[in-house]
């Protein structure tokens, strides 16, 4: 977690919070952000269990405010979504993801994917299967290498409505992951119905795997019933050795978690997965 470390997070009190709404839920405010340059991507890798090798990245949101410093997703997401901007911001998270990509692959890293996480408004509102064919075209990624992840309760609370939006992610050759499994209410039904790739197992699960037997049985639980569905399982959060012995006993496919990884900026985490490769070959 060295790279996480490095970053203090500033302190809320409620003045403040009231403040950063103001500010941030008038959308010139928020568009303001983007132009002067206060958001950036960070990487996470995603380690595959079977060879040991990283197989992609998921990235992550950071906005650096100028007046506030470091402001968590938690925090801004939320309201990004109140006023709409999360639209324009997700697809500026797309392209600069793909660029990202693009610029590693060119750097010896050709079978590298990336994961990119995908709001509620995206799926409901925006025009977004266009604009993914877009920025895919513009930046030659190819669409298998492209993750698209999306909360469960996002998918639950409109089920039918999303089934159907996910086709046409699904028609344009992109994978389709459902974020945070197992805080929601999905049943295997749903699941079957859904045209999804991928689960990734809530970190709350894998972080009491060694305390919590429910936490244990529900995670290889999720595991065999993904596999049964022929979906690729990810555990997210994995920070001690135990939990990713754990997960690979249990023939989890890949791993994502400050055990591997912390997120980190572009050029320290293609640095990464270079010696990852390097070391992993000797
Ligand atoms: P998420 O998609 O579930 O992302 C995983 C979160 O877990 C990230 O928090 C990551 O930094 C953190 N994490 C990674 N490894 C570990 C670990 O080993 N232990 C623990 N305890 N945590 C770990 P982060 O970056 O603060 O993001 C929070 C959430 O904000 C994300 O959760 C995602 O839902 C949302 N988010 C981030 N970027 C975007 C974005 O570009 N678009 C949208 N719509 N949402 C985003
Ligand atoms: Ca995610
Ligand atoms: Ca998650
Ligand atoms: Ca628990």
């Amino acid at each position: 977690a060295k790279a996480a470390g490095r970053r203090t997070f500033i302190r809320y009190d409620d003045a403040m919070d009231v403040s950063i709404r103001q500010r941030a839920t008038t959308a010139g405010a928020l568009r303001k952000v983007i132009d002067r340059g206060e958001l950036h991507l960070v990487y996470q890798p995603r380690l595959a269990l079977a060879t040991s090798r990283i197989t992609g990245v998921e990235a992550l949101l950071r906005w650096t405010s100028l007046e506030h410093g470091e402001i968590p997703p938690s925090v801004f997401i939320p309201l990004a979504e109140e006023s709409g901007l999360i639209l324009e911001i997700g697809e500026w998270v797309l392209r600069e993801a793909c660029l990202t990509l693009q610029r590693w692959r060119q750097h010896g890293l050709a079978d590298l994917s990336i994961a990119v996480n995908m709001s509620v408004l995206q799926l409901l509102r925006g025009n977004f299967p266009d604009v993914v064919r877009r920025v895919l075209a513009d930046t030659g990624i190819p669409p298998s290498a492209l993750e698209l992840e999306l909360t469960e309760s996002v998918l639950m609370a409109n089920a039918v409505q999303t089934a159907n939006k996910l086709q046409a992610f699904r028609e344009i050759g992109v994978s389709l992951a459902i974020d945070d499994f197992g805080t929601g209410y999905s049943s295997l039904a749903y699941l079957k119905r859904l045209p999804i790739t991928t689960i990734k197992i809530d970190k709350e699960f894998i972080g009491d795997l060694s305390r919590d037997p429910d936490d244990a049985a529900i995670t290889s639980t999720v595991i065999t019933m993904a596999h049964s569905l022929g979906l690729n399982v990810v555990a997210e959060g994995v920070e001690t050795e135990a939990q990713f012995d754990f997960l690979r006993a249990k023939g989890c496919d890949e791993v994502q978690g400050f055990w591997v990884s912390a997120p980190r900026d572009a050029h320290e985490c293609m640095s990464f997965i270079q010696h990852w490769g390097r070391a992993r070959t000797v």
